[in-house]
């Protein structure tokens, strides 16, 4: 079983044997190993049980280390690293030779970000080599923003988990690549996409895929193993009864419903919060003795469209609503 710590030379000793440990980051736990080591790289991709399709995000301890894994920064990903690293925007770069294909899924480009939490930021610093870092959960489930978390389903795979407490964002990275010097956004995330336009201007968004070879865009993701249905609950409660559901809702209380089976991601509707407690409480409605989760959109503004990009891909064909054209 994986140790749980504090202890950043146990981490720098695993990683420097070529293991791979578990890290915090401001947006959710990762599972960190060399990114210039194959092997290390393969091990990733081994315990999380992820489908060599989907590239991995390199993090590097500032943007002073860009150069070491891209070819070339075009200007408005020099802007925006410069105005929003370390923090959760992902950039999507050419990459240097250096970085295995492994790494990127065979693609000439490579996602890069520097994480905001001080813990692995002094990891970063200490190492001699970047970290190939996605999310610390099995493949497609719900990503992990606490140390337990993690050990709750990797514990058995890895050596040690750098506990760094609770994620302060909760939700991943937004990533932006750049297509013919016109940014795009592949995924929304921590950074708002209105504070990433206002750097640099209008941006377009790609929609999700059922094809692998569109990288991270599968539709079903961050899945809980009970149904979740996204719709309106009143309504869902009234058409499916009460018998064996859970309910996830932006702010409202259901007072037909038990109090025991349904979580408020922000009583008071703040979208930050909502990020924050959105995949705990999934994981805690997930462990319910229920068989549907009901749960609804939250505004699609700010945060709110990442949050409402998690929930439609957590219900994978189980939505009975629309939220915003471009991020289906
Ligand atoms: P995770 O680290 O689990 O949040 O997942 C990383 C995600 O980053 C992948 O699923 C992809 O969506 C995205 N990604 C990584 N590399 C690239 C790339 N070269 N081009 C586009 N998207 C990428
Ligand atoms: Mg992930």
């Amino acid at each position: 079983m994986a140790e749980i710590g504090t202890d950043i030379q146990k981490a720098v000793d695993e990683l420097n044997r070529g293991n791979v440990v578990a890290v915090p980051t401001e947006t959710v736990y990762g599972l960190a190993g060399n990114a210039f080591d194959v092997t290390a790289v393969a091990k990733i991709f081994e315990v999380k049980r992820r489908p060599s399709f989907d590239p991995l995000i390199v993090h590097i301890a500032s943007y002073d280390c860009l150069d070491s894994v891209v070819r070339r920064i075009p200007e408005p990903a020099r802007i925006l690293a410069q105005a929003l690293w370390p923090g959760p925007l992902t950039l999507v770069l050419p990459k240097a030779d250096e970085i295995p294909e492994l790494v990127t899924s065979g693609l000439s480009t490579v996602a890069v970000r520097v994480p905001d939490h001080p813990l692995t930021a002094k990891l970063l610093a200490t190492l001699s080599f970047p970290l190939a870092c996605p999310s610390a959960n099995p493949f497609g489930y719900i990503s992990p923003t606490s140390a337990q978390h993690v050990a709750d389903q990797l514990g058995e795979a890895i050596n040690y988990i750098l506990d760094g407490g609770s994620c302060k964002v909760g939700i991943e990275s937004t990533i932006v690549g750049f297509e013919d010097g016109q940014a795009v956004i592949y995924r929304p995330g921590g950074v708002p996409v209105e504070s990433i336009e206002h750097l640099i201007g209008k941006t377009s968004m790609k929609s999700m895929s059922d094809s692998p070879l569109a990288p991270g865009m599968l539709k079903s993701h961050y899945s809980p193993s009970k149904s979740l249905i996204l719709g309106n609950i009143s309504e869902l409660l009234d058409q499916y009864g009460h018998e064996q559901v859970g309910v996830l809702s932006f702010s409202r209380y259901f007072e037909q419903l038990d109090h025991g089976y349904q979580i408020q991601l922000s009583p008071t509707g703040n979208l930050t919060e909502a990020a924050q407690n959105l995949f705990a409480s999934l994981r805690k409605l997930d462990s319910m003795n229920i068989r549907y989760i009901f749960a609804e959109t939250v505004p699609e503004q700010g945060l709110g469209i990442a949050i409402n990009n998690r929930l439609k891909r957590a219900a994978g064909g189980n939505a009975q609503i629309n939220v915003r054209k471009e991020c289906s």
